[in-house]
């Protein structure tokens, strides 16, 4: 199983992983503010704004820290939208592959920006916006998001521009058309990748939407920006924007990262609770890979636990057992230099992004705590622990 390279570049925990309840996922606030810090600069020097992706990380105990550095979030629809304006508080970008006339009541209010993902659902909600305007009340300004029709994203699962895709308007689409009132351009095309790839994408969406470009105010080029990953080329993503911005004499650029402000600032912390004899053998852990780290499933990846190696680097090979029934919730491929023991604890690497917004309580399992690590007071909090009346008021 691939395992990404950067999930190694995470430092152990600098608290006491023995001190803690497990299983818990917690954010290291130095961790956090290292990748907010470059995304800053990216804001800076590149005369842009960034945005965190709710979807990806919702942490919003960490959103007096994450506001000090980025200009909002953006949001997938309603609920996000609602998170964003009363948690974070700067500016509100939602869009969603379609809205409802229910939900666009509560969002007209508070959302800056509104990219639709259709001419109908632009046309539908139109009079709308424009009415509130004519009564000198705030809406939002609204966009389109196209599709590039170009991509590099290899899993399809993850691929917003494979044949067929749902997401985003085509340009012969758009031919014909009476594009009048639409103020901002959206793509989002990249998954975990570098700006040598959002130049490709940029260039697409030049030969495919000239005019577009050209009658807009902003254009919004999505995530998948992986700007906190060690290697990735900063020079060239803000030498890219500044060129764009130039090129097309456009002042509002946004770019809408979401792992790109978690990467590597979450552990997931686990307890063996059993040691199985399958061959090799499986410790079992407090936690469920499919109901708390569900993109190892979905990806897939192989994950990485600090101080473990792959299969073969050390001599005591294991597989590691999830909590829920299903047969498949199970990590394959990890070796230690010691054999575990029941009662040790496992850290597991980059488990801030695309886990708490996504886990499931399947089988009553247990969620885990969500804490944070302040290095500088060196105090861990538990700011949510979760109990039978959060499994239970989920359900009916
Ligand atoms: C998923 C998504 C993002 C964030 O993507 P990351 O890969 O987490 O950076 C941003 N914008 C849109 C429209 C998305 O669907």
């Amino acid at each position: 199983m691939f395992t990404p390279p950067h999930v190694f570049d995470q430092p152990s925990p600098a608290f006491d992983i023995h001190q803690i309840d497990t299983p818990a996922f917690v954010v290291d606030l130095e961790l956090l503010r290292k990748n907010l810090e470059r995304l800053a600069l990216v804001e800076r020097e590149a005369g842009v704004k960034v945005l965190l992706a709710l979807k990806g990380f919702s942490m919003f105990s960490t959103f007096g820290l994450a506001r000090e550095y980025l200009s909002g979030c953006c949001a997938s629809g309603l609920n996000e939208a609602l998170l964003a304006y009363r948690e974070f508080g700067k500016e509100v970008h939602v869009y969603a592959p379609a809205f409802k006339p229910k939900e666009m009541q509560q969002i007209l209010p508070i959302a800056n920006h509104i990219s639709f993902n259709s001419l109908a659902q632009w046309r539908k909600f139109r009079p709308i916006i424009e009415a509130v305007r004519a009564a000198g009340q705030h809406a939002p300004s609204p966009g389109i998001r196209v599709n590039p029709e170009h991509s590099e994203v290899e899993v399809s699962l993850y691929d917003p521009c494979s044949p067929g895709c749902r997401l985003g308007i085509r340009s012969d689409s758009l031919s014909g058309q009476d594009l009048s009132g639409i103020e901002g351009l959206h793509f989002h095309a990249l998954c975990e990748q570098g700006s040598d790839v959002l130049e490709r994408v940029v260039g697409a969406v030049e030969k495919r939407f000239p005019k577009l470009i050209e009658q807009v105010d902003w254009v919004n080029m999505g995530g998948g920006h992986h700007i906190s990953r060690s290697d990735y080329d900063l020079e060239r993503l803000i030498h890219l924007l500044k060129a764009f911005k130039a090129r097309w004499g456009k002042e509002q650029i946004y770019l809408e990262p979401g792992e790109a402000v978690g990467l590597n600032t979450g552990y997931l912390i686990a307890e063996v609770l059993d040691i199985v004899p399958t061959h090799p053998p499986t410790a079992i852990l407090d936690l469920s890979a499919s109901a708390h780290m569900p993109d190892t499933m979905e990806m897939p990846y192989r994950p990485h636990i600090i101080g473990g190696g792959m299969p073969g680097e050390f001599p005591h090979e294991y597989t590691m057992g999830g909590m829920t029934c299903l047969a498949g919730d199970v990590l394959d491929g990890f070796s230690f230099p010691q054999p575990l023991q029941v009662g040790q604890r496992l850290v597991f690497a980059d488990m801030a992004h695309y886990t708490m917004v996504k886990t499931t309580t399947f089988n009553g399992v247990h969620h885990p705590d969500i804490a944070i690590y302040d290095p500088a007071k060196k105090e861990y909090r538990v700011v949510r622990r979760f109990r039978y009346e959060d499994f239970r008021d989920k359900l009916s």
